[in-house]
């Protein structure tokens, strides 16, 4: 655990590195980037002064009692809320603004996130200047054999390389952030979020090894920065399954284009922090153009629940299974879930171990920035658990969707080095599995059963709430910022459509909702907002190293042969004397067990034979490539006349 905060502690310096080696600026520039740079250094120093109070916080709180405890933690609040106000004045009178233009256009294109889930990226577009929202990847499909990840297609940007002013995140989510390493291949734009999120892409970048350096500028709720002449984005504080998460709050010579991010509205948050709709309303007030807003959740009814629920049920479990060892499986980025793990653990006298390598990745980085804190002596290594008794210990875990590498996963087929689980264990699910993930979660789930683990999973007790605004939320926030055209972002076709509802339901006009799709262009101007056409959009697949060189038929192939196997038809010929000189030989692959099917494979190699003799006979000029497609389909047509199967059949024809 130690290497891992160390290697952190790195990565929270680079983030402050790039500032210092861009050189080139004008003087203009230079004076935002000494700005930057102080603001930097004091985030830095604020970060771990933080942790460092909050350590101290902690000590003390453990020797206290419980009503000392919560007289700590109120104090403690007015003084951090009262610091971002004086932060958010403090902007407001230096905040970049930017003038309107009658004539300028303003383009809004999703290259992804939009009638489907991940990939999150929204491209914004006026006159010499383009911004980037997120940019996110999705997980593949069942179809999609041997993938490990969609990216979206980033023709668009790469043609307009030199207009990118900057990369903007909203959130350390994968399908926020998840494309950055592959998009800063092919153009290295500043990218600005907060520290968290930066922490975050930091470690990712590492792994990837750019050739570069990445130039990460750290901002804060309530900053705003201007991008070239058209956009200054203001980072708006909310709610989510992460900490430090932001709405984007962007001026344009068109107006104001306010984007959501991931949202919702927690009024008793972990970290006290309630998302800023105070802002919402006086932004409201100024105007708003244009809505972007998530629909993950526009489904559901009523508001989505307090993290503090889960806190509650932890609270109650791990009250009632005091005789048992605890462990949890949740999303490593759900950072205050975490600490409240951590926090119960340590109130009912426990330890706490971390497997898996997500789950340490993120704990160091939030650890090592401020944004979670182990009470003193409660983090133990996983290969000490055995020296304590089962109901001393937690264990915090990856694997919550039943990914088949993660660590829970191995737990639960014993294959973990540190971990065997029975009847002496609790299994915490604390997490519901997204849409695809069923099958992988309920086999954990029946795997842990036979062994006689007890598991608790969301269906059984509260131990997850969504991250995600419901529709009162969502209607909340359409009531603040009273925008004048709205367009839902962030689901497939029915969330979209069920956040417009919402907005036609709230006396929104028919005419003022987009809903739109990858690739199309929005354009706003001083005449309203309409679609005016597309540009390349689409998925771009990445298996191991390569990206997008797996298209569609690569991914045909692999379905097929994954459907039908494959027969291998190899022979030699004379191609002067017109001869089958060897051969024809078969091998199949996945098609017939050939021990138990001679009798075929002998039909198949006479089949074969007749037909490149056949082919030999009549043709007077030889052609490789025609002998090869008539073996080919005599042969696939023989073998579905016999076995109503298609195998891929694929010719060898050698010249001797
Ligand atoms: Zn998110
Ligand atoms: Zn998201």
């Amino acid at each position: 655990m130690k290497k891992e905060k160390l290697e952190c502690g790195k990565s929270a310096e680079k983030i402050k590195a790039p500032t210092h080696k861009r050189k080139k600026e004008g003087k203009k520039k230079q004076m935002t980037k000494s700005k930057v740079r102080e603001k930097l250094a004091k985030l830095q120093e604020e970060a771990m002064q933080g942790l460092e109070e909050t350590k101290k916080a902690k000590k003390e709180k453990s020797k206290e009692t419980k009503k000392k405890e919560t007289v700590v933690a109120k104090d403690n609040k007015p003084s951090k809320k009262a610091k971002n106000n004086a932060r958010r004045d403090q902007n407001s009178k230096v905040a970049p603004r930017i003038e309107r233009d009658i004539n300028a256009k303003v383009r809004v294109i999703s290259l992804g996130g939009l009638n489907e889930i991940g990939k999150n990226i929204t491209v914004l577009e006026c006159g010499e200047d383009i911004i980037v929202i997120d940019c996110g990847f999705a997980f593949p499909d069942e179809e999609m054999l041997g993938v490990d990840l969609v990216l979206p297609d980033f023709t668009y940007l790469r043609d307009n390389a030199d207009k990118v002013r900057a990369i903007v995140l909203t959130h350390g989510h994968e399908d926020h952030i998840g494309g950055i390493p592959y998009l800063l291949r092919e153009i290295n734009a500043p990218i600005y979020g907060t520290l968290l999120t930066l922490g975050i892409i930091k470690n990712k970048l590492l792994e990837h090894k750019l050739p570069f350096d990445a130039q990460l500028k750290v901002v804060e709720a309530g900053e705003t920065v201007k991008f070239g002449k058209s956009f200054a984005v203001e980072f708006i504080h909310v709610n989510h399954s992460i900490a430090d998460a932001c709405a984007l709050c962007v001026d344009t010579p068109v107006g104001k284009i306010f984007h959501t991010g991931d949202f919702k509205l927690d009024l008793t948050p972990i970290d006290g922090e309630v998302m800023d709709i105070t802002r919402l309303g006086e932004l409201g007030k100024e105007g708003i153009e244009l809505l972007l807003c998530e629909s993950t959740n526009a489904e559901r009814p009523g508001y989505t629940p307090s993290e503090r629920k889960v806190g509650k049920s932890l609270e109650y479990i791990f009250s009632t299974q005091s005789d048992k060892r605890i462990v949890i499986a949740t999303f490593s980025s759900n950072v205050h879930r975490v600490q409240q793990i951590i926090d119960t653990s340590a109130r009912h006298g426990r330890k706490v171990a971390i497997t898996g390598r997500s789950m340490l990745n993120i704990v160091g980085a939030a650890t090592e920035l401020g944004y979670m804190n182990f009470p003193e002596g409660v983090l133990i290594d996983i290969s000490e658990i055995k020296r304590y008794k089962p109901e001393q210990i937690t264990i915090i875990t990856t694997g919550s969707q039943g990914e088949p590498m993660s660590a829970l996963y191995r737990m639960a087929f014993s294959d973990h080095r540190d971990v065997t689980l029975g009847r002496n264990d609790v299994v915490i699910l604390s997490s519901s599995p997204i849409p695809g993930n069923e099958k992988l979660v309920g086999r954990i789930i029946n795997e842990l059963s036979k062994n006689g683990v007890t598991v608790l999973h969301d269906a059984l007790v509260s131990v997850h709430v969504s991250g995600h605004a419901c529709q009162e939320e969502l209607k909340l926030v359409q009531a603040l910022l009273k925008p004048r055209y709205f367009m839902p972002v962030h689901g497939e076709y029915r969330h979209l459509n069920a956040n417009r509802q919402l907005a036609l339901e709230m006396g929104m006009e028919e005419r003022d909702i987009f809903i739109s799709d990858i690739g199309k262009i929005l354009e706003l101007s001083a005449s309203g907002a309409r679609f005016v056409g597309t540009v390349p959009s689409g998925k771009v697949l990445v298996n191991g190293n390569s990206v997008g060189e797996v298209g569609n038929i690569v991914l045909r192939e692999r379905r097929h042969l994954s459907q039908d196997g494959l027969v291998v038809v190899v022979a030699s010929i004379d191609m002067q004397a017109k001869l089958l000189i060897s051969g024809p030989d078969i091998v199949s692959r996945g098609f017939v067990y050939v021990r138990e099917a001679e009798g075929l494979m002998d039909e198949i190699k006479g089949m074969a034979q007749n037909s490149i003799e056949d082919y030999l006979d009549r043709t007077r000029v030889i052609d490789r490539v025609a002998l090869k497609t008539k073996v080919k389909e005599d042969l696939s047509k023989y073998l579905y006349s016999k076995t109503k199967r298609r195998p891929m059949v694929l010719p060898i024809i050698m010249n001797v």
